[in-house]
């Protein structure tokens, strides 16, 4: 019987559960291009109109969101490649480079924001037509605000990390929509120019502090992560009720690469057990894991007792 999950042999041996899925994860991040020319257009019409620094703040960041969804694109169709030569355990982790790339764009956009804040805090400039901007504006958000919900409940049920990323990238944007078009009313309202700078700028440092935590979490994902303390617990529940005629399992390890969980421990057997015997076990604990752990890649390393440790799974 072979080994679960694992697919060295290309395409074709993959079930067809997960083909299906990475076919739909390349459908949403082409849907995601859609959207983010949409909001775009919207977007820079409303700068247009008006002029305002504030409005001109939020049209870059869709620039930003429309370079990574193509970015995001390519990754997923790199990520989703099976096995080869030359990447034997996949190419699971392109998916963090996009986040990585993210996290840069984001950054450059925010230094971009603040010199625009600035030279407008410096010579104030009037804004025109504001009602027909903040209804483009406005019109954006929405769209915006309906995607971004969209991808993070998606991504996270699919262990996506560029679309989950693409969402909460997303979110500020909603947000810092949301800030500038209130400001822009009290601006219009008060007669306070500096508003319109003012807002640029708070928008810069919010779109600042974004990326840095999308580039935290790609790093940790680069750094081979261990799962949660939570997932960990099941991982060692379902070993001590799967290996019935072993005698503990110790050492193990585990690290995540986009959607897949890599999971490695060693395995205590009678030494007198034969190797067809052993493997039946290793063979119910990879598919018991396969089933408990989404997009779990088992290893288990046999060895006769006398290896046993004190700190070891028990096997009940
Ligand atoms: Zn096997
Ligand atoms: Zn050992």
């Amino acid at each position: 019987m072979p080994c679960a999950g694992r697919y060295p042999l290309g395409k074709a041996h993959m079930p067809a559960a997960k083909r299906h899925s990475n076919d739909k994860l390349k459908l949403v991040a082409v849907a995601s291009i859609g959207v983010a020319v949409a909001v775009l257009s919207l977007k820079v019409l409303a700068y247009w109109r008006t002029g305002s620094v504030a409005l001109y703040s939020d049209a870059l960041e869709s620039v930003v969101n429309l370079i990574t969804a193509l970015v995001a694109l390519y990754t997923i169709h790199v990520a989703s490649q099976p096995a080869d030569g030359r990447h034997q355990f996949g190419h699971h982790k392109a998916e963090y480079f996009s986040a990585v790339i993210e996290g840069v764009l984001i950054i450059v956009a925010a230094l971009l924001i603040l010199r625009e804040a600035y030279d407008a805090y410096v010579s104030p400039r009037a804004l025109s037509n504001l009602n027909e901007g903040l209804g483009f504006n406005i019109a954006a958000m929405l769209v915006n605000g309906f995607w971004c919900a969209f991808l993070i409940g998606w991504g996270r049920r699919h262990r996506s990390p560029a679309l989950v990323g693409e969402g909460w990238h997303l979110l500020t944007d909603v947000v810092t929509s949301v800030g500038v078009v209130v400001g822009l009313v009290l601006a219009a309202v008060t007669g306070w120019g500096v508003l319109d700078p003012a807002l640029a700028a708070v928008v810069a440092v919010n779109i600042l502090w974004s990326g840095v935590r999308l580039m935290r979490e790609s790093v940790g994902g680069l750094m081979d992560e261990a799962v949660t303390a939570e997932i960990e617990r099941q991982i060692r529940e379902v070993i001590a009720s799967n290996a019935a005629g072993a005698i503990e399992a110790h050492d193990v390890k585990t690290r995540t690469a986009g959607r897949v969980t890599f999971i490695e421990f060693h395995l205590v057997v009678p030494a007198t057990m034969t190797v067809a015997a052993s493997h039946d076990i290793c063979d119910r604990l990879e598919t018991a894991l396969t089933e408990a752990v989404q997009g779990a890649e088992v290893l288990i390393h046999v060895e006769p007792e006398g290896e046993a440790k004190q700190t070891g799974v028990p096997v009940v």
